[in-house]
């Protein structure tokens, strides 16, 4: 069989990526075979091309509905015939499940996509039975592992199910994350020991790995995303209310952003993941939701709002960065107070998955803290060694860059591995440290390891550092983290040989994350009252605002509002870009009105020497919510204002609310489409005039006070505000 021809055929390809020759011809020959491959190295090829050719149908298993659709199209997508791939699940109602099995049973289907909630019933077995299958493929093969980070425990019983087929049917097992762990497991459990292996490298020599500590964090988010403006980015969170705060942030900062997470209805994630792949947007605010099959070659960056619960996750995460081979800066902030808030999470959950979640957060931290090369540590987490000096993407990341102190470790290590060995193999790194530093709690006296020689002797150094000289020995294969104990150290056969024959070993210092950590909020909640404001500049400014109004012959509250000015006061923004970053003031505000203003700082500043900070100038959200995005949004499609309130469960005067916060934060927005339709014209001509004219605070309440002999609802008056205010001031 000639294999590039079919490729050719079929796919157009010309060429095989990786290994995907010699698995296919594996599968072919009716081998068990398991891939391991990084996301995007091609693995859906491996089991699409053999499936083709050979004789019968392909059982796909596959964990996510919406995975196994965009599969079969893309798969139809390449063929003449629709019948040449289906899927199985529970979306499909009776009368599209009988088309299914006719088209299985004519023997037209080579690829058929089953969920194993679906493998699980007795009668998709038997309908089985009748069939030629080929081989069964489990995509997402990871899922079997409960090491691995999306367990599912219905992906344990395939192996039972596809014996209940027919027991010679060859398996092959797919997945992006193999720890040696979660490997062995699923060989396990499918009964696969003898199956040919083809792992390939894990190495992205692209992407760009850096750590930082959590301080500041709307601000550095803001600049790290500004310094890359128009590039396509990924931001991930932990939480759907953090989605929809730091969307917010991005977009009030001028930053083209949406958010993204399962809790919005199908269609607006469908339209926001759109909206980005088509770069209406350039950056995507999401939970994990986001992304499983997401082929997006070029994503310059992808930022972790938090560390996230696994390095599987992480790194497939990460993973979405530089597709094309070009830039993926990878930045993850880290706080450790947010593995503590995880770790919480878990209580309530039975006491194996919590030991498994907390082993994995540890990895976690380990990767946060370390100090060595970061692909080095993340390839030795996925069982590959890493030459950090002349390997493939050496110098790509923080640590490289920027280099942490060393200092020759020798006797450190060596009597770290004596208190191992004195403590007979038994302990965790945590009880290690405890007994190196002398902290003797009443375990350790019970049992007698206060008595110990290393008890103590090495106290002159912090837990700290003995932390990392545990992780550098275990990376250097001195120690071993024994998985099934749960992380108790074990010496190696060359951790033996270094306690007999103590040799050099360099040991990296830490970074000293936690202490430099501090709450971002304050960032946000400080900014917003204007705390250190500048008095005497901020009564010129009072005074500017009075004669640039006149000038327009506007009323004052038109130009600048006082928390505007306020804001000015501290913050002395002497460009119009600058301007435009202060409360309550939008682009078109900062052209009409600003000329004058940031002469006037420009002047002050000048004469009265102050140091002005030079950093960017973050704009804070008032209200964090989605809610404001989603307004604007929907008042940009020119959606009646009743039913943007029903669609989130508000009254009108909530939303009027809203709108008035946005026109009053300095942003246009065009409610004309309403407003026609609302208002008669004679109304809204004399509404509109009595704010240019005679209002004096521009307020709602004064307007409702003033205009009380004419019929004029409140309503009414609020939406003219809004016009006149948007077309006027802003
Ligand atoms: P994985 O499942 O491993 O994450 P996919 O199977 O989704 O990766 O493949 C990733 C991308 O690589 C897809 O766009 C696919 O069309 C492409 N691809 C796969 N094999 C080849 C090949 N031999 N030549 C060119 N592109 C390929
Ligand atoms: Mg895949």
């Amino acid at each position: 069989m000639d294999l590039h021809a079919a490729l050719k055929k079929h796919f157009g390809f010309d060429a095989f990526k990786g290994d995907q020759e010699e698995i296919i011809k594996s599968v072919i020959e009716g081998k068990d075979t398991f891939v391991i491959m990084p996301t995007g190295g091609g693995k859906s090829l491996c089991y699409q091309l053999p499936a083709l050719l050979l004789e019968g149908t392909a059982i796909i298993v596959s964990p996510l509905i919406a995975l196994m659709k965009n599969q079969v199209d893309s798969i139809r997508g390449h063929s003449e015939e629709d019948h040449v791939a289906h899927f199985l699940n529970s979306s499909l109602n009776k009368a599209e499940q009988l088309i299914v099995k006719d088209d299985l049973r004519a023997g037209f289907t080579k690829l058929l996509f089953v969920a194993p909630e679906t493998l699980n019933k007795k009668e998709t077995i038997e309908f089985f039975r009748e069939l030629t299958i080929s081989f069964v493929a489990v995509d997402e093969a990871h899922c079997i592992s409960e090491w691995g980070h999306d367990f599912r425990p219905e992906y344990r019983r395939i192996k039972e199910m596809i014996k209940g087929i027919n027991d010679q049917i060859p398996v092959m097992a797919l997945t992006a994350t193999a720890t040696p762990k979660v490997q062995g497991d699923i060989q396990k459990n499918l009964g696969m020991s003898d199956a040919m292996v083809y792992k390939a490298s894990f190495n992205r020599p692209n992407l760009f790995y850096e750590v930082r500590p959590k301080v500041e964090l709307v601000k550095q988010l803001i600049r790290f995303v500004k310094e890359r403006q128009g590039k396509s980015g990924i931001v991930y969170c932990l939480s759907r209310k953090k989605v929809e705060e730091i969307a917010e942030a991005l977009t009030v900062n001028g930053i083209k952003a949406l958010p993204y997470h399962a809790g919005f209805d199908s269609g607006t994630r469908a339209r926001n993941q759109d909206m980005f792949l088509n770069e209406d947007v350039d950056v995507i605010v999401a939970t994990i939701a986001f992304g499983m099959g997401i082929d997006k070659p070029d994503v310059r960056f992808v930022i972790h709002h938090d560390m996230p619960k696994s390095l599987e996750g992480y790194y497939q995460e990460t993973g979405r960065g530089g597709r094309d081979g070009g830039e993926g800066h990878c930045l993850a902030f880290y706080d450790y107070k947010d593995i503590e808030k995880l770790e919480k999470f878990m209580q309530g959950k039975p006491i194996a998955e919590q030991e498994v979640g907390r082993i994995l957060l540890e990895e976690v931290v380990a990767y946060a803290e370390t100090a060595m090369s970061r692909r080095k540590f993340l390839l030795h987490y996925f069982g590959e060694e890493f030459d950090e000096v002349n390997g493939a993407g050496a110098n790509m990341d923080d640590n490289a860059v920027n280099p942490r102190p060393r200092e020759e470790g020798s006797k450190w290590v060596k009597l770290l591995l004596d208190c191992i060995a004195e403590l007979k193999e038994t302990a965790k790194a945590k009880y290690v440290i405890e007994i190196l530093t002398g902290r003797g709690n009443s375990q350790i006296k019970s049992f007698g390891h206060d008595r110990i020689s290393t008890f103590g002797a090495g106290k002159e150094r912090d837990p700290k550092f003995w932390m990392a000289v545990i992780r550098q020995t275990t990376v250097s294969k001195l120690l071993n983290k024994d998985i099934e104990t749960y992380g108790v150290l074990k010496l190696t056969t060359t951790g033996k040989a270094f306690i007999e024959n103590p040799k050099s070993f360099t040991v990296i210092l830490d970074h000293d994350y936690i202490e430099r950590a501090e709450d971002d909020n304050l960032i946000l909640n400080t900014k917003a009252q204007g705390s250190a404001m500048d008095e005497k500049l901020y009564q010129l400014l009072k005074e500017l605002t009075r004669s640039v109004a006149k000038d327009s012959d506007v009323p004052p509250f038109v130009v600048f509002q006082e928390p505007s000015l306020m804001d000015m006061a501290n913050q002395y923004p002497i460009t119009l870009e600058e301007l435009a970053n202060i409360q309550g003031v939008g682009q078109g505000k900062a052209k009409k009105y600003g000329a004058a203003f940031i002469e006037t700082i420009g002047g002050y500043v000048e004469e009265n020497e102050i140091e002005r900070a030079q950093d960017i100038i973050v704009k804070s959200v008032i209200n964090k919510s989605g809610t404001k995005v989603y307004i604007i949004q929907n008042i940009d499609r020119k959606r009646p204002i009743d039913e943007i309130a029903k669609a989130r469960d508000m009254s009108i005067e909530d939303v009027l609310t809203e709108i008035e916060n946005i026109v009053d934060s300095g942003t246009k927005v065009n409610l004309d489409y309403y407003i026609n339709d609302a208002i008669d014209e004679d109304k809204q001509d004399e509404l509109y005039d009595y704010f240019m004219e005679d209002a004096e605070t521009g307020t709602v309440e004064e307007a409702m006070k003033e205009m009380d002999d004419e019929d004029y609802s409140e309503e009414e008056i609020r939406l003219m505000r809004i016009k006149f205010m948007s077309e006027v001031a802003n």
